[in-house]
């Protein structure tokens, strides 16, 4: 059965493209029944960052990606945090010493610089420790074996190094591009185990996702050109690859790829945890990155967990780059505002209004909320947007004011209090109808009213409907806002 894991690496926050690796692995695996496994990648101990692991949990559970497996909540093949696994890697870095496919390099840190430099100066663009190069090195390749001997048990420091082969094409399927080929020429005799006695990423991702029993690997396009070396850590370890699956790269609105500092440039968020303060609904985001890379091949847009899961396969995800468009995200965000309950979204403004300090009682809020559920793309401008719902408006638009209060305005709006006051039964339609009988009497346009109402209700020119509004507000605070304004 299906077993697909993501492997973050715990150098930073969760960024957007790990969330949509993440989501993809795991709708991947809801779609074939199988097993989502979280596994911590945190080898590299002089990039780990504190916090990163803990925000990647909190992060996948706030978008709804439950995993089977992982640090924190177990599973067969515990421990998932590969810094508790050390011991484990070593006896497989050994076993390819001992069938011919890796070896001992002594090279100090040095050694390696000054071959760097020497190869440059002979016209080599790109260095590498490489089956040509290595002949020249300091390793168990090019020692007699007494040497070999006596440098380990003086305890020398030394990596073990993958020997990758001269001359040779190494060919991969990948499911969403097709065969891949790699030239061995242009590949490093990769180190598998550092001098510390960490493995590398390479060698303790093949070796887990092995033990594992991981069946796909769907993982981010920068880690193709890492691929050619883990067909041959299979390869030379006897055991069976993987399917791999290489999603697109996501790139920034102006081209080039989505880096950190590509989108501080243009102000669009990375990291998950931004999105998640900013107030995004999280399931607006998961959908948004769903099609990040992914279509259904129909029109539908908008779907939640459960139908991307039905919706979801590997060969509708296409090879190329994405890019990634912020006013997308947002109209997401939008569609799922207007898929809550009245009931819903008026509990989820709530927090935001204390945040405010905007005082309403909820069966407000919800009246709030219908009215302007299909005119909000955040939750939070419930309060912000919103405030002249709950309080009187403490300054006008000048703009506004300019362009519509008129000598004559302030005792048209008096009069319009009045009439107001005097209805027994104020609502929206019964306002309206005051309004327009007051225009009618005066021989002027109902506009020459409604705007400054507007004003001098919510102290903006621009809003929702302005009697569903005043209905809303009430007939009270709507007459004491007209008299303030005409004072
Ligand atoms: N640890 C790698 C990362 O940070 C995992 C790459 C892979 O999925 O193989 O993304």
């Amino acid at each position: 059965s299906v077993r697909v894991r993501f492997a973050p690496s715990p150098t930073g926050f969760l960024h957007i493209g790990g969330l949509r690796t993440a989501l993809y692995n795991f709708l991947f695996a809801r779609k074939h029944g199988g097993q989502f496994i979280l596994r911590i990648e945190d080898t590299d101990q002089e990039r780990y960052v504190p916090g990163a692991e803990e925000d990647i949990i909190a992060s996948l559970q706030w978008a709804g990606l439950t995993y089977d497996e992982g640090p924190n909540v177990g599973g067969p093949c515990a421990p998932y945090r590969q810094s508790e696994r050390k011991a484990l890697y070593r006896q497989y870095a050994e076993q390819l010493v001992a069938s011919g496919h890796a070896y001992y390099a002594f090279d100090t840190p040095e050694e390696l610089e000054e071959m760097r430099q020497r190869l440059q100066k002979s016209g080599n663009p790109s260095p590498k420790y490489d089956a040509i190069t290595r002949m020249s090195m300091r390793n168990s390749l090019t020692l007699p074996a007494q040497e070999v001997e006596r440098l380990l048990a003086e305890g020398t420091p030394y990596v073990i190094r993958l020997k990758v082969p001269r001359r040779e094409t190494i060919r991969f399927y990948d499911l969403i591009r097709g065969w891949v080929a790699f030239e061995s020429a242009e590949i490093d005799d990769q180190v598998l185990l550092k001098s510390d006695g960490m493995p590398t990423y390479h060698l303790a991702n093949v070796v887990d996702d092995h033990l594992m029993g991981i069946t796909h690997v769907i993982r981010g396009e920068e880690w193709l050109s890492s691929t050619p070396k883990h067909v041959l850590l299979y390869q030379y370890l006897g055991w069976e690859m993987p399917q791999m699956a290489h999603l697109p790269l996501i790139l920034s609105p102006k081209g080039g790829k989505l880096s950190k500092r590509s989108a501080d440039a243009l102000g669009i968020p990375v990291l998950v945890r931004q999105y998640r303060e900013l107030g995004y609904e999280p399931a607006a985001l998961v959908n948004y990155l769903a099609f990040l890379g992914w279509n259904p091949g129909t029109e539908q847009e908008v779907f939640t967990l459960e139908e991307l899961i039905e919706a979801f396969s590997l060969d509708r995800v296409r090879p190329s780059g994405v890019q990634f468009s912020l006013d997308k995200l947002q109209w997401y965000n939008q569609q799922f505002i207007r898929r809550l309950s009245v009931e819903e979204l008026a509990r989820k403004a709530l927090p935001y209004l204390e945040k405010h300090g905007i005082k309403a009682e909820e069966a407000y809020v919800q009246r709030v909320a219908a009215l302007m559920q299909e005119r909000i793309t955040f939750v939070e401008e419930l309060a912000t947007f919103c405030r002249f719902f709950y309080e009187d408006p403490m300054s006008y638009e000048p703009q506004g004011v300019q362009k519509y209060w008129k000598p004559h305005t302030a005792e048209l709006v008096r009069v319009y209090a009045e009439r107001l006051e005097q209805l027994n039964d104020f609502n929206a339609e019964t306002a309206e109808e005051a309004l327009r009988t007051l225009a009618e009497e005066r021989g002027m346009k109902a506009a020459e009213i409604i705007h400054p109402t507007r004003l001098a209700i919510s102290g903006l020119s621009f809003g929702p409907s302005l009697f569903a509004m005043m209905d809303v507000i009430g007939k009270e605070a709507c007459v004491r806002r007209l008299r303030r304004a005409a004072e």
